[in-house]
């Protein structure tokens, strides 16, 4: 980007464009070269006048939330990356649908672990499910992401996206395809529009019955998942009928390293980097484990990590 592009685009932006951005920053896996600029942005407006800019000067973006599903690449990203703010991260206790149900209205930025916790304060049930899951509820729709046997797309009431071109849109869960960890809408539209706000369907109910359950659903990862190193979750979806990890501790892959990527010994879904770990690291990881998986049940494993 030439130095009149970037000082027309710094004066856009309502906070500081961070150039030559490590994103390993950015990334619950401590990956990631350096992206050309990271913007936060902070509202509507700025958000648009800078969709539109972007587009009009062909400049690749990429919006991400807190980069805890992401692989991003040794050599980082040729473009800007745009990072919700405070300002997307709001809930309101929205309209009554039904007689006992809530609508949530939450701003895209905000936490997973905020949200939950809000949840529990209002005596709100149906959102327990996502105790634990780090990341922002807007990465979460993308991802549809899920546990214990319940996934964000039930209980979607509708979603607020801001297109390319500047326009907001609002679609109701009825015009949006879901499937396992993936949002096939945004699979077709991940450079053309933003999402900045869902709203979610919850029951009024027990408010120590919702925290107990949160607290079970907390405690059951405590033991099952790996602590204190960098890693995106699960690597793999799970094939139909079986779980990835599995199938790799079936095939005798834990702890295999390539690198400073390793399989972790806890958890063979996930795949951690054990210090000074690279993208091309894991990549190569990813590879040998498909590949014995594969010779071994015949099952392709499928990433669920998202790559930049
Ligand atoms: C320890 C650990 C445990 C996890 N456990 C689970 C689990 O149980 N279940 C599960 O489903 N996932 C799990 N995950 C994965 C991850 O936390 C979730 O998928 C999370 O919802 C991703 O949110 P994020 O904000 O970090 O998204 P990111 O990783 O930043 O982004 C994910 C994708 O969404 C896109 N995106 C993000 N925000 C927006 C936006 N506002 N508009 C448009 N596109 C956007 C990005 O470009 C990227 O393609 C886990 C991860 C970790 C590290």
């Amino acid at each position: 980007m030439d130095a009149v592009l970037k000082q027309a685009l710094a004066a856009l932006a309502s906070s500081p464009v961070l150039w030559d951005c490590l994103l390993c920053d950015y990334t619950s896996f401590a990956i990631g070269g350096p992206a050309t600029a990271l913007i936060v942005v902070e509202e509507l407006a700025e958000l648009q006048r800078l969709l539109l800019f972007l587009g009009e000067h062909e400049i690749q973006w990429r919006i991400i939330g807190r980069g805890t599903n992401l692989l991003v690449s040794d050599a980082g990203f040729d473009g800007v990356i745009l990072l919700l703010g405070k300002g997307f991260g709001a809930i309101v206790r929205g309209d009554a649908v039904r007689s006992e149900g809530v609508v949530i209205q939450a701003g895209a930025a905000c936490s997973l672990a905020r949200l939950g916790g809000w949840c529990v304060d209002q005596g709100i049930s149906g959102l327990e499910f996502v105790a634990g899951i780090p990341g922002t509820i807007g990465g979460a729709v993308i991802m549809n992401a899920g546990a214990w046997g319940r996934e964000l797309a039930e209980v979607i009431v509708s979603v607020t996206v801001v297109t390319s071109s500047g326009q907001v849109c609002t679609l109701s869960r009825s015009e949006l395809q879901f499937g396992y960890r993936i949002w096939h809408d945004h699979e077709h539209a991940a450079e053309e529009w933003v999402l900045i706000g869902v709203e979610l369907q919850g029951v009024v109910a027990d408010q120590d019955q919702i925290r107990s359950l949160c607290q079970s659903y907390h405690q059951k990862r405590q033991i099952k998942q790996p602590k204190g190193v960098p890693n995106a979750g699960s690597f793999f979806k799970n094939p139909q009928g079986d779980a990835a990890g599995r199938l790799i501790e079936a095939s005798g892959l834990k702890g295999l390293r390539v690198g400073g990527a390793m399989v972790s010994p806890v958890h063979a879904n996930f795949l951690v980097n054990s210090g000074g770990a690279t993208a091309a690291n894991v990549l190569e990881l990813m590879e040998k484990v498909r590949v014995k998986v594969q010779a071994d049940s015949g099952i392709v494993l499928e990433p669920e990590v998202h790559f930049l």
